[in-house]
Order: C-alpha cells, then structure tokens, then sequence
C-alpha cells in the first residue's frame, strides 16, 4: 500500500509581502531564547522600530530614555522567541473544499478564508513557505488581515507527472505555468506547448522574476489507484539544480519513497519535502531496514534538509475517526460553519473517494493497519536522523490532501507532538521550526533568530521551548513585523 500528500489536488499558489509596518515597540524585563544561541538572555530589553529589531540589550544597560509613542510589553515571566516558520504549507484551497463547492457556500468560505491565516498565527507560525504558487494566488492569500509572511516556491512538475495528472487536459497545460517538458523523438507535444518555454533554465528564470524563493520539484510513481506517472530523467533534475542555485534559489523534492530519495540524493537537490514513508514493505514497524539506513546516512552526510511530516498519515486515518470533527481544538482554528459543513454528506467527499480505494467493510480500520508500517518507518527515520545529526526541518504539508483532518495551525502543534514522540528533542523542534528553516529557505537574513537587524516576528510564550514544547501552547502574544497581536483574538470562535 501506498500513500502520499495529494497536493496535486490542492495545487496553490503565492507571492511575498512584508506585512503591515509595525508600530515602535519595546518588550522589557523579558527572557530571550533564540536558536543561534545556548544561552538564555535573562532580563533584556528589544527594541522594535519599523517592524524590525534595532537592539536586544540587558534591561539594566539600556538607556532609560523610551522613544516617544513607543509602546512597551511587560516581558517579565515571560520568554520572547523567534516567530515560527513552516516550511512545507499549500494555501490556495479550503482544506477539504472543492473550489465548486466553495462557491457553492459563499458564506463558509468567505469565514475560513478570513480565519486560516490567523489560525497559523495562533499556532505562532509567523511565516509559512508555500511550496507550489503562483503570484496570484498568493495575492488572494495575502488580502487578508492579519495574515503570516508568506513565501513561495514554483512547483516544477514534469509534463503529466504528478501532481500534473490531478489537473484535466487539457487545461493542466496551462495551469503549471513552471511545468518542465521532456521532448522524446517522434512524440508530438500538446498544442500550444513550446519546449523552449519549459527548458530547466527557462522554468527557474520565469520562477525568479514571478518573486519565488525556491522550486519545489516532484519524483512520485503515483499512489491509490495510480502506478505508473512519469517521473524526471535525473539529468533534467540536475539541469535544474544547477540553473536554481545559480538564481539563488534552493530545491525541495517531493519524495516519500526509498527510490525518490535516492533520485534527490543522487542529483543534488537541497530538501526532501517528506519523510521516507514507502519502502521495504516486508519490514516491521518501526524496523530500519540496511537500505534505508544507508539513505538515512546518506541524508546526513550530504546535510540535505529533511522534512519529517509525519502528521499527515494521521491526517488520513482521521478523516475516519468519528471524535475529528468534536475536538475542542479543532474549533479554536476552524469556524463553526465550516465545522458542521464537514460533518454533512457534502463535506464527507474525500472520505468517501479514500474509502472507495480500501477494500472491506472497515475501511477506517485497514487504512490504520496499511499506515502503520509506514507511520513506524518514518518515525523511526525521524529519531535516527534526530540522533545523528541530520538536518530536519520542521515541514507540516497543511493540508497535504482535501482531507480537513489536516487542519491549518493546529496541523503544526500536532506535527511538533510526532516529531517529539519520534525522539526529536525540544531543542531540536525548535531550532527545525526557526533558524534550520530559515536558513535553508535562505531567509536567515531576515527572520529565524531574536537579534538586531531581523524583522520583528516573534512569540512571547510562558515556558521555554528548548526545555518544553507545551511553549507551543502557552503562546501569549503573536508579534508579526512588530505588530502585537493578543492570541485569543486570533483564535476562531471567540
Ligand atoms: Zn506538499
């Protein structure tokens, strides 16, 4: 059995923006935790002038003297953190709505669209990459207020791969506008298709001038009812590589399974976007078998980011657990309306498509005995790479499929518990969750640490998150380019 984000379906889009100018602001008497650092900061003061940080000083050196209008948080007790990054996020669609059935609920939609941004930022995720956009789609993610930074990559799929074969033709040629072309002798291209335009070099230069930040490209055979996609000749993964990081910009693979992790490792891309859910299907679960260790070794060698999301198996499995849709949680971070829209037949559709593909009259049931190997696997691929110095980055692939059972937000606080049950440790979430993905996003310039110089994206949280990660939980403001947000106005339903 296998099984894999259906971002196909979901295909998104994105564009950057700054965020609204943050007031002048200083947070005293706080705790600063910040990843590049071991040393907790204890009693400092930051500054925050034009949504960036000028100074984090011990409060008993900074100058008395307080900037007119600034307005002050009293840290004391409190812990001031780095704003967190997901870096694995697809926003263009209502989790588990079908753009037919969003404007067939104006209303429902219209509520979960103005609160799926505020829901990541109740989470504290004040910047999230979503990894297969286009500028206007993020243009319509970012007409929302207050909404997280956001980031896009272009999604680089091979002609009628996935997550191509999702679209219908043949209107999925025009709607991946970084799609890559391989032209074989004697097979003529659909109309309208010029090769030239679809080149490596040509695809990552439409990328750059469109404001994308990194390409996100796929090697997947297919799962469900499908076997057989076309997957990239590797030397057309290593032209893209090679024009990517000449344009100063990393590349993230799809790649779930033990083959499509030794493609990305054998051509030199910079992510692999999931965990290694499918390989040696004979083995236990939680067994690592020698071939998969000898990719796990290879991973850390090479020092490629690696994206767990192991939250998205249970995601799927959830779409069958009658209690998903009543959990208080789930109502801080979806609106009422959308909630009981799920629980209608209607909204019960993707459950029914995965229940059709599971043979048996528990479908819920063998979905959980068929993930379980690969749930054990990647957990257990996480753990070793948490022990041997890999690189992990804290992805969440929210929704990852139309299922609701992925929701925005809560996904990540959910992702943080796997990650820490696979024997990731609080210190290691955290620096995955800030300056890893910073700097493997290339944004270490700007955010992912508490020091001079940063945009001002930052938590102030009652624990310290290198010793607990319910810090995750007990955020008390969201301060997003210096704009100070309470959390409770955030959540949903309030
Ligand atoms: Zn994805």
């Amino acid at each position: 059995m296998r099984f894999a984000a259906l971002s196909g379906l979901l295909i998104a889009s994105a564009l950057q923006s700054e965020g609204a100018a943050g007031q002048d602001l200083r947070i005293e008497h706080v705790t600063v935790v910040s990843p590049e650092s071991t040393r907790e900061l204890r009693d400092f003061n930051v500054s925050v002038h034009d949504g960036r940080i000028t100074a984090v000083v011990a409060a008993a050196k900074d100058a008395p003297v307080r900037q007119a209008g600034a307005s002050t948080l009293d840290g004391r007790g409190l812990y001031l953190v780095p704003g967190l990054i997901d870096s694995h996020v697809h926003l263009g669609s209502i989790p588990g709505m079908t753009d037919e059935q969003e404007r067939a609920h104006p209303d429902i939609a219209r509520a979960a669209r103005d609160q799926i941004p505020r829901s990541y930022l109740y989470f504290g995720f004040t910047t999230l990459i979503d990894l297969i956009s286009t500028p206007d789609e993020i243009a319509r993610w970012k007409s929302h207020d207050p909404v997280p930074d956001t980031r896009f990559c272009g999604g680089a799929a091979l002609m009628d791969g996935y997550p191509m074969n999702y679209l219908p033709k043949p209107q999925r040629y025009t709607g991946m506008p970084y799609m890559l072309v391989e032209p074989q002798d004697g097979v003529p291209l659909p109309p309208g298709v010029d090769p030239a335009v679809h080149t490596p070099q040509a695809v990552i230069a439409r990328m750059k001038s469109d404001g994308a930040i990194c390409v996100k490209t796929f090697f997947e055979r297919g799962f469900g009812g499908v076997h057989d996609l076309p997957v990239p000749k590797p030397e057309t993964i290593r032209s893209l590589v090679r024009a990517a990081h000449a344009a100063g910009l990393p590349v993230l693979l799809h790649a779930n399974s033990a083959e499509a992790q030794t493609f990305g490792l054998d051509t030199g891309v910079d992510i692999l976007a999931h965990g290694l859910w499918n390989a040696d299907e004979t083995a236990a679960p939680g067994e690592l078998t020698p071939a998969v260790k000898s990719i796990l070794d290879r991973v850390v060698t090479a020092q490629v980011g690696w994206q767990p999301t192991l939250q998205v198996l249970y995601g799927l499995q959830d779409l069958f657990n009658s209690g998903f849709l009543s959990d208080p949680m789930l109502a801080r971070v979806l609106p009422r309306s959308l909630i009981d829209w799920y629980g209608t037949s209607e909204g019960q559709w993707f459950r029914a498509v995965v229940a059709a593909d599971i043979p048996g009259a528990d479908p819920g049931a063998a979905l959980r005995r068929g993930l379980a190997v690969g749930i054990g696997r990647a957990a257990a691929a996480t753990g070793y790479l948490a022990k041997h110095g890999g690189r992990l980055l804290f992805g969440t692939d929210t929704p990852s499929a139309p299922t609701y059972a992925n929701p925005p937000g809560l996904n990540a606080w959910l992702e943080i518990h796997r990650l820490a049950e696979a024997g990731v440790t609080p210190p290691q979430i955290f620096e995955a969750a800030t300056l890893s993905n910073a700097r493997a996003l290339r944004l270490d310039h700007d955010i992912g640490t508490v020091e001079a110089g940063k945009r001002a994206n930052l938590l102030l949280v009652r624990s310290d998150p290198r010793q607990t990660v319910q810090a995750y939980d007990e955020i008390v403001k969201v301060i997003l380019g210096g704009r100070v947000l309470d959390r409770k106005t955030l959540a949903a339903n309030r």
